[in-house]
């Protein structure tokens, strides 16, 4: 019997899920089928009880509904209950049982990928949305030697600050897109959705240390953070790996086998 997943959001057609999941499960020889899924805007649990029905193991959720997809969750993993938001959910005949791999394929992807240990560096972590929260818990958990929050909107950024403070070794803080042009970051993280439209932040190009690398976790387009990070000789990548990585870590949890996510990436690289 084929196992069925999918992945689910609203707009849904761009979505890489698929490819990516399918390469995993030609290379780990899983007998699985995995599509794209289109759930209405006020339709999202009606959707998730008709695939549980059919028999479906598992989704992978994205925009809009990571925050339904938490409440939906009879069983929350613990980067989960940190994140606020699940991006995996897993049936298994009894409990709905969300995950959050956002945060595990960011590091993943920086510290295995990119061969950047996060220990003792300074990180600029930018937003504080759903992928903002998903990786704050992650990244703090790699023992950075600072890491400041800054969004456009400081009330959400002090919303972060708070759920971590008392737990993290690090020294964590909150600071204006304004008040950033005294301080200098190893890594500048962009998990904001400003690449999809083409804004520029308002950000300060002294913000990139010399051999600083900047993230941005949009992909497959150079966005404004990436050219301006360019310009100011940054190691620049986009989130493609992130997208592997994260992807690979939800295979994990539902079939117990990890596959290897270079030769993936790449094939998805090639295909764009
Ligand atoms: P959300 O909508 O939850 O958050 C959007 C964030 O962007 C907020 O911090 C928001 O600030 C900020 N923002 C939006 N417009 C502007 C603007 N004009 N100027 C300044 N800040 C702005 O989105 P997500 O957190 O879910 O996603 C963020 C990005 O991360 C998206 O591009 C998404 O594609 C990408 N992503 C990539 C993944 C990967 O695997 N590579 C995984 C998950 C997400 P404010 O709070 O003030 O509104």
């Amino acid at each position: 019997m084929t196992d069925k997943y999918a992945v689910i959001g609203n707009p849904i057609e761009h979505s890489k899920s698929p490819l990516i999941h399918q390469a995993f499960a030609k290379q780990t020889k899983q007998d699985i089928s995995y599509e794209k899924i289109l759930a209405p805007l006020d339709g999202f649990v009606e959707k998730i009880s008709e695939l549980i029905k059919l028999g479906y193991k598992g989704v992978n959720i994205t925009v809009p509904f990571k925050l339904q997809a938490f409440q939906l969750a009879t069983k929350l993993s613990a980067r989960a209950q940190y994140a606020g938001a699940v991006n995996t959910l897993s049936f298994n005949g009894v409990d709905i049982v969300g995950d959050n791999t956002d945060g595990a394929g960011l590091v993943r992807d920086i510290e295995d990928n990119l061969h950047i240990p996060i220990a003792g560096k300074r990180i600029l972590l930018i937003g504080a949305g759903g992928a903002a929260e998903g990786v704050l818990h992650p990244l703090l958990a790699c023992k950075p030697a600072l890491l400041v929050i800054t969004n456009r909107t400081l009330a959400k950024a002090e919303a972060m600050l708070s759920k971590v403070k008392a737990q993290t070794e690090t020294s964590v803080c909150v600071c204006g897109l304004d008040d950033l042009h005294t301080q200098q970051f190893d890594i500048v993280i962009n998990a904001t959705s400003t690449g999809l439209s083409d804004t520029a932040l308002p950000l300060p190009s002294t913000i990139f240390s010399q051999d600083c690398l900047a993230y941005d976790m949009m992909y497959g387009r150079e966005t404004p953070f990436m050219c301006l990070a360019r310009s100011h000789s940054a190691q620049v990548v986009d989130g493609l790996g992130m997208l592997v990585e994260q992807a690979a870590e939800a295979f994990y949890g539902w079939r117990g086998i990890r596959p290897m996510t270079p030769v993936v990436m790449l094939m998805i690289k090639e295909s764009t």
